[in-house]
């Protein structure tokens, strides 16, 4: 089973864009688990059966001048092209201002991946893909459980090592070496193809690559934006 700290690739996400001089990197996110599952599978020396890919995500909340509509693209996406579990946590920017921190996301995938390593038969392996040090804790458990835990990381370059080095140094927290995405770019990077698809809303065809379930042609995204920020500028 995978678990993937959607904060985390986000942040690292530009990097591997960067990498090599890169600047039409985009990341595959159906290539990923196969990705992951290939290299268990030398490791093993057997076949591997992925269960399940859990993203966990955020989503931004009372953020001024920020509508949702790209997240709820991008989370569709993994749902239905990528067939990931996705878990999504609200990220609230009132709270932010007040000073509060909230790890919904770390506690969400810990939670999941606990449960899950209690329940006989669900899996033998936990693949996490994260770079902080703050699940330490969890993958001790999974394996005291005696399950086996592997490590999805970045190396890293140029002064951003986004995986901490604890994570990969500790032998105790993993038992097979690390999958290194910026290692596999080729493998991971998305080949994006045009269609001609019809608005939901004018019914005009235009050539695009938005691969979700509903589509707005561009005139109407557009109306759509300075409505909103009409309708902002009179709230406030
Ligand atoms: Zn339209």
């Amino acid at each position: 089973m995978l678990f993937i700290d959607g904060s985390w690739l986000y942040h690292v996400r530009p990097f591997l864009m960067n990498l090599d001089g890169r600047p039409e990197f985009e990341l595959d996110y159906k290539a990923l688990p196969l990705l992951v599952k290939g290299h268990l599978m030398q490791q093993t020396e057997g076949p591997v059966d992925l269960v399940r890919t859990y993203y966990f995500g955020m989503t931004a909340v009372n953020k001024p001048g920020h509508d949702n509509v790209r997240e709820r693209q991008f989370y569709e996406m993994l749902n239905k092209r990528c067939q990931y579990h996705t878990e999504v946590y609200e990220f609230d920017f009132r709270s932010r201002e007040n000073g509060r921190r909230e790890n919904c996301l770390e506690v969400g995938l810990t939670s999941m991946a606990m449960l899950h390593a209690m329940q006989p038969g669900t899996f033998d392996v936990a693949c996490i893909l994260a770079g902080d040090n703050d699940y330490q804790p969890m993958l001790r458990q999974i394996r005291a459980l005696g399950k086996r835990t592997q490590l999805v990381a970045v190396k890293g370059d140029n002064g951003f090592y986004p995986t901490h080095p604890r994570m990969l140094e500790d032998s105790n927290l993993f038992d097979f070496p690390p999958v290194f995405l910026d290692e596999h770019l080729d493998r991971l990077q998305y080949h994006r193809s045009e269609s001609l698809r019809t608005c939901d809303s004018c019914g005009k065809e235009e050539l695009t690559t938005f691969t979700s379930d509903w589509f707005y042609c561009r005139s109407c995204r557009e109306e759509y934006r300075s409505m909103k920020s009409r309708q902002q500028a009179q709230e406030s």
